[in-house]
């Protein structure tokens, strides 16, 4: 590289780095991930090095963090808070005990203390005569942001220190964090809302901490371990750090109880690896180990350098999050039928295993996070968790990057895809023919409380399958026992017994058989009183929408906005709308809560604007009528779209040329069986949609509300449940998990 190139490449890596500090400092929003950076900063420091008159006093390499924001007011450090020096593996972490041991004139092992690195920001707090006064983040090192307000609001924060012997002033400086079941609990919550999630827990932590309204911060989990003394006045204080560190805990200071004194590079390797191992069963993210000489004396003999002290290294882990390129997106179709859409991604190094994948949850986070085929992403895997994209570095969008559309047609099997308004989860409508749902059709069809069909699990409906011999319900009823006996471990014995037992089946009754059916969201009570009010398969198979819920008036249109119609025409009567679409002069003329999708359903159902001005309120103001109990709108069009695929009407002649459904006397559900109680859904469930879950849960007359209070009756949590499960655990609130919600509605339980 000429002079002139590296002159060149510096000034551009100095943009760079200052640009990603300013992001994440400043404003705790990172573009890049810190692999990223630091890959950067080593190049940096390598031109640097290798042109020592290109060095200047304010190169990224010699400063520490960013200039603390305005927002704030400033504290100054009278001791300067510093960096870390970092190596990234064995060579480096023995290099730099070599240098530490020849400064030292020191032959024989150096005792170090061996601590986390805690992955969050810095704060030095002061005590004066024990009582918390002050507390600054770190800012450039010299001057950091006045954060006293919002440090005060962490619980581990003693406002008065405990004990005695504490020295009449004390800095002492610690890592802000937060716990990952806290992070986590935010993330699902901003999740639920559709408000922007965290990257990561440290982002997390330092959006948290640094905020101007400190109440936004006394709601967030945040926490804090100590990890040094800056100044000390009227004490002195022991040689050794980690007996410092015992004073802190002495004196109500949380410090981190995996710190460990190790003796030599070799002690310091061997914890290196431990802590590794323990990595993920921690509750709070660490990116390395922080390894410091341990006695006092020592240290000053090592000193300084431009922003890290000589007697401490950060030996960091393999990274959690890393840039790579999104090949592809395509979707996966769950068990459910639920459409997850993956991305394909240039294999990457990421939290210690090559990742090809990584999934996008669903349309609403795709949208959010605004990826895009072609795009570089951050990719993030920590623990065992899969793989996730966190975020797009949109400057490195290419020209020709394409927008992920979510496919009409299942990619499995060629059928709808449908996604409810409202609804983050897309789903394939295959049901009874989609080879991703068959198995578990056919489980269901053949379960105990559908048509109960003995000897016929799991297991068996699983070889069956993979032996060709079934491919959709109705082949059950034309299977031989000479073909079953083939299958490994059947005899002939089981074989018949096994064809006898699904002979037997052959006259459920009709509640029964819909309830075999599997269409999504209908329960055995919901069949039960379709089977009673319809009392034949091809009649319900033939309903239509208003043949469940007639919709009266106009759809969205509520008790006020049918007020604030009549009331705008009674004021201002008849507008004029000259060629104007009768939606889009709906929405000009500034009626409250007329707009997008009612202006459209007002526009559909009037045929002009005079038409509209005539209608009272009654014929606007949408009723809903249910006609079958339990059976609401979203129930409705489950039935409906089942009934209308081409496959589920063939399978359902096939099975009916086997089957002959009996329709049966009434059996009167309860429905009030519920009444007076009072649940809360959180999660994902596999088997519904929430609004379904809730629906069955009301047409049992309970009630189901948004938050957990001390009249909730049980919290009942999908998969990756977020606050709702820790407050019910927190009030004594039982929590129940999708099977207890499925024996709660069918009568099991309550
Ligand atoms: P550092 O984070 O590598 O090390 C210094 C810091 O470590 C201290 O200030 C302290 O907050 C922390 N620390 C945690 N545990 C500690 C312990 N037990 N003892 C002492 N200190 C402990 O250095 P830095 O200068 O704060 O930041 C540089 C790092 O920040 C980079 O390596 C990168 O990971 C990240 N970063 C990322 C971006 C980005 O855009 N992604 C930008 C800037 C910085």
């Amino acid at each position: 590289m000429t002079e002139d190139d590296a002159r060149e490449r510096i000034a551009e890596l100095r943009r760079l780095i200052e640009r990603y500090n300013h992001e994440y400092y400043v404003l705790d929003q990172p573009s890049v991930p810190d692999a990223e950076y630091d890959r950067c900063m080593r190049e940096l420091e390598r031109l640097e090095s290798e042109h020592p008159e290109l060095v200047t006093e304010d190169s990224p390499t010699r400063r520490v963090g960013a200039e603390p924001s305005a927002a704030f007011g400033e504290v100054r450090h009278d001791v300067p808070m510093l960096s870390l020096e970092n190596c990234f593996d064995e060579g480096e972490m023995r290099d730099f005990d070599r240098r530490v041991r020849e400064r030292l004139g020191q032959a024989g092992p150096v005792t170090y203390a061996a601590e986390p690195k805690l992955d969050g920001l810095a704060v030095s707090l002061r005590y004066e005569d024990g009582h918390l006064v002050r507390a600054g983040t770190r800012g450039d090192g010299r001057t950091g942001e006045d954060v006293t307000a919002n440090v005060r609001t962490i619980d581990a924060v003693p406002l008065r220190l405990r004990g005695e012997g504490w020295p009449a002033v004390l800095d002492v400086r610690g890592e802000v964090y937060m716990p990952l079941a806290g992070f986590e609990a935010l993330n699902e919550r901003a999740r639920e809302r559709g408000e922007k999630t965290f990257v990561n827990p440290r982002n997390a932590a330092a959006g948290s901490l640094r905020q101007l309204d400190p109440q936004v911060t006394d709601r967030r989990p945040l926490s804090i371990f100590f990890y040094g003394v800056g100044r000390a006045e009227g004490v002195d204080l022991p040689d050794s750090h980690l007996e410092v560190l015992a004073r802190l805990r002495d004196w109500g200071l949380r410090v981190c109880p995996e710190r460990r004194p190790v003796e030599g590079v070799n002690g310091c390797l061997d914890y290196h690896a431990e802590l590794a191992g323990k990595r993920d069963s921690l509750d709070y993210d660490i990116d390395g180990v922080v390894f410091k000489v341990d006695s006092q004396a020592l240290r000053d003999e090592l000193g300084f350098v431009a922003r890290a002290p000589r007697w401490a290294i950060a030996y960091k882990f393999p990274a959690e999050e890393e840039l790579t390129r999104v090949e592809d997106v395509e979707f996966q179709v769950g068990r459910t039928g639920a459409l997850t859409p993956v991305a394909r991604l240039e294999p990457v190094f990421v939290g210690g295993v090559t990742v090809s994948n990584a999934t996008l949850h669903n349309m609403d986070e795709i949208e959010r996070k605004d990826v895009r085929i072609g795009d570089t992403v951050s990719v993030r895997r920590a623990g065992d968790v899969i793989p996730e994209v966190v975020s797009v570095v949109r400057e490195r969008r290419p020209a020709d990057a394409r927008k992920v559309e979510l496919p009409e047609r299942c990619p499995v099997c060629g059928s709808e895809v449908i996604r409810p308004e409202g609804e983050a989860v897309a789903r394939c409508s295959g049901g009874l023919y989609c080879p991703a749902q068959r198995r578990e059709a056919i489980k269901h069809f053949a379960s105990r409380r559908a048509m109960d069909i003995d000897g016929l699990g799991d297991k068996l409906v699983e070889q069956l399958v993979d032996a060709g011999l079934v491919e959709n319900l109705a082949d059950l009823y034309r299977l031989e026992a000479e073909a079953v006996a083939e299958l490994p471990r059947m005899g002939e014995k089981s074989a018949h017994n096994l064809v006898d037992a699904i002979d037997a089946s052959r006259r459920p009754t009709l509640g029964r058989f819909i309830f075999a059916l599997g269409i999504p969201g209908v329960g055995e009570e919901n069949a039960q009183a379709l089977a009673e009010h319809f009392g034949d398969i091809r009649a319900l198979a033939r309903a239509t929408r208003d043949d469940f819920v007639k919709d009266r008036g106009v759809r969205h249109v509520g008790p006020k906005t049918a007020e604030s119609i009549v009331g705008y025409f009674d004021e201002h009567g008849l507008p004029d709308c000259g060629d104007a679409e009768l939606a889009e002069c709906l929405e000009s003329l500034g009626i409250p809560n007329v707009t997008g999708r009612v202006a459209e359903a007002l526009a559909e159902r009037f045929d002009g604007i005079g038409a509209l001005a005539a209608a009272g309120r009654e014929a606007l103001e949408n009723r809903r009528e249910v006609k079958v109990a339990g059976i609401g709108e979203v129930l409705a069009d489950n039935i409906v779209r089942f009934f209308a695929q081409d496959h589920n009407q063939e399978v359902l002649e096939q099975l009916l040329e086997a089957v002959e459904p009996q329709a049966e006397a009434s059996e009167t559900a309860a429905s009030d069986r519920l009444a007076g109680k009072t649940y809360v859904l959180t999660g994902s469930l596999e088997r519904f949609t929430r609004p379904e879950a809730r629906e069955r849960l009301e047409a049992l007359g309970a009630r189901v509300t948004g938050s957990v209070s001390g009249r909730t009756t049980a919290v009942i949590a999908g998969a990756d449940p977020g606050s709702k499960v820790d407050k019910a655990h927190k009030l004594g609130i039982e929590v129940l998990d999708e099977d207890d919600l499925l024996a709660l509605l069918d009568g099991e339980a309550g």
